[in-house]
């Protein structure tokens, strides 16, 4: 599966969409990926998931970590099609943790799964809470990386890249204008 066929399934599902946008990492854009309008379609969702489980097969993951919950999904996918197991972290006050009875071992090798990657921020941030748990990370994926994800320690596989443009806030153009600006990501804009 090219970049381009990813990026295709995106265009076809409605998903690429244009505008003013507040990203999870905080950056404003004129773009966003909404990647839940392409993994609605389970078929879809499993032959991403396929695919990137291929690229990372070699790294031996025992398990898949993703953040709730723009991670659960392509998470699943990506386990399922490595056959190992499926967890995710939830933000307790404010942080990444571990809860419904999840646990990493000592001898468990982390993948980091997530849909679409700006900044690498929630990517890192999963890392170390599975590091905190004891575990090793042995690598990170996303379907679309976005922007520049940034060093998370371990080997990083995309599926597509699509550059689009992010500005901090304070220079973004869009507010210049006085557009109105839409917060799609699935983090509170307090929390973020
Ligand atoms: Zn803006």
């Amino acid at each position: 599966m090219t970049s381009n066929d990813v990026l295709a399934m995106f265009r076809d599902a409605g998903a690429l969409l244009e505008g003013h946008f507040r990203l999870t990492s905080g950056l404003h854009s004129a773009g966003y990926l909404q990647c839940a309008l392409v993994l609605q379609h389970p078929a879809k969702a499993e032959r991403l998931g396929r695919a990137i489980a291929d690229r990372v097969r070699p790294l031996a993951p025992t398990v898949v970590l993703s953040p709730a919950l723009g991670g659960l999904i392509i998470g699943h996918e990506v386990a399922r099609a490595l056959g190992v197991r499926a967890l995710f972290v939830e933000r307790v006050d404010g942080v990444f943790a571990l809860r419904r009875g999840f646990t990493l071992a000592p001898s468990d090798r982390v993948l980091v799964v997530e849909d679409v990657v700006t900044t690498g921020g929630s990517t890192r941030e999963t890392a170390m809470s599975a590091t905190d748990a004891g575990a090793s990370v042995v690598g990170a994926a996303a379907i679309v990386n976005r922007g520049a994800a940034g060093d998370i320690g371990a080997p990083f596989v995309a599926l597509a890249e699509l550059r689009l443009p992010n500005w901090d806030a304070a220079a973004c153009p869009l507010c210049a204008q006085g557009a109105a600006l839409v917060k799609p990501g699935s983090r509170p804009a307090s929390a973020a």
